[in-house]
């Protein structure tokens, strides 16, 4: 047991040092788990699981390793417990081991537990439960906060605050289902800043940023708040879904969107600067999202190769099918 104490002091202590490091250590994490559980196992056959709170020492920890670290790690300290609870419970009824060895005085003979026994036991129940309670808590607190962040990040892009790519695919599936249900009218708007390299090049990259940053803003107050999805695609490249938007008025909104951001100064003084947008515009029909996301790309590429700074919507012509 004082080996186990040594080595824990000595993990925690590495630990502490370490706390800053955004390193991985699994060989840290599987000695932690293993000599945590060795201590637990230790305590709770010697001193007798079975009418003490041990038992839930042992599951607590269990929970624990479960919350904190990988499923292996888990997995195989799973096992091993139950290998060792199973085997020690064989151990009594076959009578090869004896119940808690370590236990020198006895605290109840059958009676009626005296009135200190009574209470100290419910004390030492009460300091081994309610923190634990409260760490399990604390725990699914900070758990469930973490998988917020995660969420936030995975479905909004960091720079613009607009939906990330993975969230318009997830949602331009969804909108295609109901198309093909309802048969509604669904649009796609894809937009690519003008000669954004040069922008780069010429005003620097932060420059570049606040380009993009302002795309963003303009997606947001030129489409309806409720149905209307702008991401960012990747890049200086942006992606609209217009549900319950025909062509044409996909066409006008792509037009208003153009329109804005061709007015907005970016800079001051000598250093200011204009920028344009092309707009590719597709319509979905039949539910096909994958085949209007091309035709708006296609479309975008016309715009592109007709001088920049315009839309283009509607079905490809002959000689829309080359790529960017
Ligand atoms: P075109 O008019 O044909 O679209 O020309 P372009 O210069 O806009 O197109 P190109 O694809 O050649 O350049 C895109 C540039 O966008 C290249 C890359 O360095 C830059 N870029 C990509 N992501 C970011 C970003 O997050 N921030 C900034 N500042 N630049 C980015
Ligand atoms: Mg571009
Ligand atoms: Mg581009």
């Amino acid at each position: 047991m004082s080996g186990v104490i040594i080595i824990s002091f000595a993990i925690a202590s590495y630990c502490w040092r370490n706390r800053l490091s955004t390193k991985d250590y699994p060989w840290l994490s599987a000695i932690t788990v293993y000599v945590v559980f060795s201590g637990a196992i230790v305590v709770s056959f010697g001193y007798g699981y079975r009418d003490s709170p041990l038992m839930l020492l042992c599951l607590g920890l269990l929970i624990m390793v479960r919350l904190l670290f990988k499923p292996k790690l888990y997995k195989s300290a799973f096992v091993i417990a139950a290998v060792l609870f199973v085997g020690n419970e064989i151990g009594f009824w076959s009578g090869a081991t004896t119940y808690a060895p370590l236990l020198k005085v006895s605290l109840f003979e059958g009676g009626i537990l005296t009135s200190f026994w009574a209470v100290w036991l419910r004390v030492i129940y009460a300091m081994i439960a309610v923190p634990m309670v409260l760490l399990f808590l604390l725990l699914g607190y900070l758990m469930q906060a973490e998988k917020n962040e995660l969420n936030r990040l995975l479905v909004t892009d960091e720079l613009t605050g607009l939906a990330s790519r993975a969230f318009v695919m997830q949602q331009l599936n969804a909108e295609c289902r109901r198309q093909r249900r309802s048969g509604g009218a669904l649009c796609i708007l894809m937009c690519d800043v003008d000669y954004f390299k040069r922008i780069n090049d010429s005003w620097g990259h932060g420059a570049g940023d606040e380009v993009l940053k302002a795309l963003g803003k303009v997606l947001k107050q030129t489409t309806r708040n409720d149905c209307d999805l702008p991401g960012r695609f990747g890049g200086e490249e942006f992606v609209v879904l217009l549900p319950q938007a025909n062509l044409d008025q996909a066409k006008n909104i792509a037009e208003k969107i153009r329109k804005h951001l061709s007015h907005h100064i970016f800079g001051e003084g000598e250093n200011s600067y204009q920028v344009t947008i092309s707009i590719g515009v597709a319509e979905v029909t039949d539910g096909q999202g994958e085949k209007a996301l091309k035709q708006a790309d296609k479309n975008l590429y016309l715009a592109k190769e007709q001088g920049r700074d315009r839309v283009v919507g509607g079905p490809l012509t002959a000689c829309a099918c080359g790529r960017r």
